[in-house]
């Protein structure tokens, strides 16, 4: 079966289920989405795509944003980044502040909220001009010029982003934090609130299949700095239920508050799934039962 009818199945079957879960409403603009959206598309590397669903309606980015800055701090900085931050699984909430404070301010990886912030604070520390330059080096990646930060929903976090201000003043009386924390918040926010639809988003994760080069030939990674990028994406895009991803998936992904999940075949392609209501860990319901399908019926996985 082509993927294309796969897709078109699976999403029938995914769409009918009881509407379950919750829209995240910690940040007061997400709450305003409507809850029953569900679009899905895939792109491959040879150019194609398909699409379903409300696939071309924008939301927003969240976490998924948190891959994208790590590869451009990667390219920056490339191995010594790890001086900074850890590449374990957290095993606590993605907003937790319990193991920065035993573990010194060194953040477990650059998918919780901690490892994002010191990834905030390397590209501050190292950009000419940190939020234009940040949203050049996305718009590039698949050479998209309508991608764009919400200035509503940024400044929605930051009126209520009280932990993530716990947690980059607790980096920082470590040291680890080299800017001023009000700056690296305020970038933080600003790309979480990056606003993609499914088609963009998965056409900004295809350098990430293609070995770290964008389909125009540019290179962003190098194929072992892609290699480990996807590698952290399978052991921590998922929250506290990255485990749970990786077994019914077997793909390496990233989920976001906003609904969004993006997933991987490397070599094969991207597919990005938004539906807003999130299971109790925080990702998208829908979005987990779809691609759980999706790759037991394509039989595609990586494993
Ligand atoms: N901006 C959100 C926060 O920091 C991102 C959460 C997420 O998508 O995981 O709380």
């Amino acid at each position: 079966m082509y993927l294309n009818e796969i897709i078109q199945e699976v999403f029938h079957e995914v769409d009918s289920l009881e509407a379950k879960g919750q829209v995240a409403s910690y940040i007061p603009e997400l709450k305003k989405v409507e809850p029953e959206k569900f679009g899905v598309y895939l792109s491959t590397i040879d150019n194609t795509g398909f699409g379903i669903g409300n696939c071309y309606e924008t939301f927003s980015i969240q976490s998924i944003a948190k891959v994208l800055s790590l590869s451009l701090a990667y390219r920056i900085l490339g191995e010594k980044i790890w001086e900074r931050l850890g590449v374990e699984p957290s095993g606590t909430a993605f907003n937790s502040l319990i193991q920065l404070e035993v573990e010194n301010g060194i953040p477990r990886n650059p998918f919780i909220n901690a490892g994002a912030l010191v990834i905030s604070d390397i590209l501050l520390s190292h950009l000419e001009h940190p939020k234009e330059d940040f949203l050049a080096f996305i718009r590039s990646l698949s050479n998209n010029r309508k991608i764009d930060y919400s200035s509503r929903i940024a400044t929605s976090e930051k009126q209520v982003g009280y932990r993530n201000v716990a947690l980059c003043n607790l980096i920082k009386s470590f040291g680890n934090i080299e800017n001023e924390p009000a700056d690296v918040l305020n970038f933080y926010f600003n790309l979480c609130s990056l606003e993609v639809n499914c088609q963009e988003l998965s056409g900004l994760f295809l350098f990430l299949a293609n070995d770290g080069c964008t389909l125009s030939g540019s290179r962003v990674l190098s194929q072992s700095q892609s290699k480990r990028v996807k590698a952290l994406m399978q052991t921590c895009g998922f929250y506290d239920e990255s485990g749970e991803f990786s077994f019914k998936v077997g793909l390496p992904g990233k989920s976001g508050v906003g609904g969004g999940i993006v997933a991987i075949h490397p070599k094969h392609y991207v597919i990005a799934v938004w539906s807003p209501r999130l299971n109790s860990k925080g990702n998208s319901y829908k979005g987990m039962k779809f691609l759980e399908e999706f790759t037991t019926k394509s039989q595609l996985s990586i494993f």
